[in-house]
């Protein structure tokens, strides 16, 4: 884990409850409100997500988003991301052809 990395993680506010909170059971619905309202105020959101979203976290509460969440989330990201590099080489295309 890089320097960078522990720094965010310092700061998260999941480091004043117990792992337990962030890691509720997957059906355990009011657990999982629980560990979102953690999240909610988190200053280093962004980054856990970022980091929630490569390493693929299979387990836990993640920037307010469960495991499945962060599996849509990245679905959706990849799809907005090939659809924006096709209109660009479309764009880039017609300019040729012009
Ligand atoms: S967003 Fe949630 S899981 Fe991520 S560091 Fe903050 S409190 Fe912890």
């Amino acid at each position: 884990m890089s320097a960078e990395d522990r720094d965010w993680r310092a700061r998260g506010t999941c480091n004043s409850v117990s792992p337990d909170v962030m890691f509720p059971e997957p059906q355990d619905k009011p657990a999982i409100i629980q560990a979102r309202a953690v999240c909610a105020g988190c200053p280093v959101g962004l980054m856990c997500l970022g980091y929630a979203l490569t390493t693929k976290q299979e387990h836990g509460v993640w920037a307010g988003l469960t495991p499945d969440e962060l599996r849509r989330a990245a679905a959706a990201a990849r799809r907005r991301l090939q659809r924006h590099r096709k209109a660009r080489r479309e764009a880039a295309a017609s300019q040729v052809a012009a």
